[in-house]
C-alpha cells in the first residue's frame, strides 16, 4: 500500500515522498491506521523494518502545532537510538515545523534545558535523563498525549523498568501508548 491512502497531512506526505518512500512496510501498514484511529499498539519489529515511521507519522499527524508543549514522548534505551529517532522525526515533521529534542545522559544539561524552555513538541529520550530533567523541573510531561516505548525489550534488559514506570506515572492516564519490541 502506498502512503496516499493514509490521508496524512500534506506536509507529512511531502516529507515521506521526498525521502523516496513509495510503499508502506508491513509494520507501517498494520500500525499506522490503528495509531491514527487512536488505539494503543503493541508492535513486534526489528530495526530496519520501518518501525520509526510507523509510530512517528501518526504522532506527527496528531500534534497541535499551535501549542509549544511536550505532546509526544518517545523513550529509547540508548543515546544512539534516541538521536536516530529524533533525527527521523525531525525529517518527517520538517514541513510541519515540528520541534523535536533528543535528551540523554553524558551530555550537558544546559543545552537540553534551554531547548525545553524554548518549547518543543516531541521529546525523544533515554529514561534516566528524562527522570533527571523531570526532577530538575525542566521537563513537564503533564501535556503528553502520545507515548512511545521504542525497543522496550532492550529497556527492560538494561534495567530501566522502574524509571519507565515512574515516567509513565508522570504522563496523563488518557494518553495513547505505542510499544515496540524486537522480541
Ligand atoms: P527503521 O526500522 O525505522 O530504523 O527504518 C529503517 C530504514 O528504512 C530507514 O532508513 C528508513 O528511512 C527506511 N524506511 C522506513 N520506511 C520506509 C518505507 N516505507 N519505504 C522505504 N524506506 C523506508
Amino acid at each position: 500500500m502506498n502512503f496516499e491512502s493514509l490521508n496524512l497531512r500534506p506536509e507529512l506526505l511531502k516529507a515521506v515522498t521526498e525521502l523516496g518512500y513509495e510503499n508502506q512496510t508491513p509494520i507501517q501498514e498494520r500500525a499506522i491506521p490503528a495509531l491514527i484511529a487512536g488505539r494503543d499498539v503493541l508492535g513486534q519489529a526489528q530495526t530496519g523494518t520501518g518501525k520509526t515511521a510507523a509510530f512517528a507519522l501518526p504522532l506527527l499527524e496528531k500534534l497541535d502545532y499551535s501549542q509549544r508543549s511536550v505532546q509526544g514522548l518517545v523513550l529509547a534505551p540508548t543515546r544512539e537510538l534516541a538521536n536516530q529517532v529524533a533525527e527521523a522525526i525531525y525529517q518527517y515533521g520538517k514541513h510541519l515545523g515540528a520541534r523535536v529534542l533528543a535528551i540523554y545522559g553524558g551530555s550537558p544539561y544546559v543545552r537540553q534545558i534551554k531547548r525545553l524552555e524554548s518549547g518543543v513538541h516531541v521529546v525523544v529520550g533515554t529514561p534516566g535523563r528524562v527522570i533527571d530533567l523531570i526532577e530538575k523541573g525542566a521537563l513537564d510531561l503533564s501535556t503528553v498525549r502520545y507515548l512511545v516505548l521504542d525497543e522496550a525489550d532492550e529497556m527492560l534488559k538494561m534495567g530501566f523498568i522502574d524509571d519507565v514506570e515512574t515516567i509513565l506515572r508522570s504522563t496523563p492516564d488518557d494518553r495513547q501508548t505505542a510499544l515496540f519490541s524486537a522480541t
